[in-house]
């Protein structure tokens, strides 16, 4: 069983789309059983913000239906995967509060993730976020978690609370595996060391899965490199240029070598504007397919609400035998 989680925050982008979401598609033919969520519980954490005023955004349900209708045109198939809203799933917070009590705190102190994005005000939401992850994960009892590079930590550290509860409980949960993406992690467009992201608030440094042609055109052309004119592949000393590349090789299915070779003796105009080109043409097809899909938006929640329904079979299930065995009246 596969299971995986995609956060309504602000828009999807080429790194969710290569590092983890076309890795569901081709995942959804190998026979297995995969759950696929939008996991709204965990964009809470970061709509808060406290400037001159206190505000929250509240955009959450058209973030959500819109992710869902890009999800779907990028391939996710309702019929074939369990796809639904966290939210609707209530087992998912109540998991997590139990998860809260079984282990001391400072096991989320070394989290990376809570390091990058903290600041002054940050809730106590962002600083539990990896729990709630853990309990989306063995909720499920997923074998393996396909997320992107950044996620692998969080995977690491549900793995500690399964030991834990096996071992406290004799239950016998699985182990959850992170499931590498060929395509691990893909940079900003302006700061080769920095991940591309949804919540970055400056909109040039990623590729949103819903940009026109000429902002792809645009973005690529004042994506950072750097002076030397050859195209090569060198991720200390030149991460921007790898980071194109690595973009290219992941949606021209070449290798980077045959990348490479392509353009030894081009230069990186022509390579932006060929990578342009093959970013805009794939993304231009989920554009057409979404914007179709959210024509009839009934339809799209109801189909979110059958897959919670099916979610929810293995969730109330799976923990029912957790909170018996930790020791509550159910
Ligand atoms: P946020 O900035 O709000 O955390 P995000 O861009 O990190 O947003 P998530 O919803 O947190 O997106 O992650 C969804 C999936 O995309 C996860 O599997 C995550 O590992 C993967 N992912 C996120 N960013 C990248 C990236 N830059 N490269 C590859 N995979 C990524
Ligand atoms: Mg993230």
């Amino acid at each position: 069983m596969y299971f995986s989680g995609i956060q309504p925050t602000g828009k999807m982008h080429i790194g969710n789309y290569l590092g983890a979401v076309r890795n569901w598609v081709k995942l959804q033919q190998t026979g297995n059983q995969n759950i696929y969520c939008i996991v709204d519980l965990h964009a809470l954490t970061d709509k808060l913000t406290i400037d001159h005023e206190i505000k929250f955004d509240q955009n959450t349900k058209s973030d959500t239906l819109s992710l869902a209708a890009t999800l779907i045109a990028s391939g996710i198939n309702p019929n074939k995967s369990i796809f639904f809203v966290q939210s609707h799933v209530p087992e998912h917070a109540e998991l997590q509060w139990i998860l809260s009590c079984v282990a001391p705190k400072n096991w989320l102190n070394k989290m990376t993730q809570y390091k990058d994005k903290k600041k002054e005000y940050s809730t106590l939401g962002l600083y539990t976020y990896p729990l709630l992850m853990a309990a989306d994960i063995i909720l499920y009892q997923a074998q393996y978690v396909p997320v992107g590079l950044d996620q692998k930590q969080h995977i690491e550290l549900t793995r500690d609370y399964v030991q834990r509860l096996n071992s406290l409980f004799k239950l016998n949960i699985v182990e959850p595996q992170y499931l590498e993406s060929t395509c691990p992690k893909i940079m900003s467009l302006r700061d080769g060391n920095k991940k591309m992201s949804k919540s970055d608030t400056i909109d040039g440094n990623r590729i949103n899965i819903d940009d026109s042609k000429e902002e792809i055109f645009e973005k690529i052309k004042r994506s950072k490199t750097d002076s030397i004119p050859q195209i090569y592949f060198d991720q200390d000393k030149r991460p921007e240029i790898s980071n194109l590349l690595r973009i290219y090789q992941a949606f021209s299915n070449m290798s980077i070598e045959q990348v490479i070779d392509k353009y030894q003796t081009k230069t990186t105009v022509d390579f932006k504007r060929d990578l342009s080109e093959l970013i805009s043409n794939e993304l231009n097809n989920i554009a057409e397919k979404k914007k179709q899909i959210l024509q009839n938006q009934n339809e799209l929640e109801q189909m979110l609400k059958i897959g919670s329904i099916k979610a929810r079979e293995i969730a109330s299930k799976n923990l029912r035998l957790i909170k018996e065995n930790i020791g509550l009246l159910v």
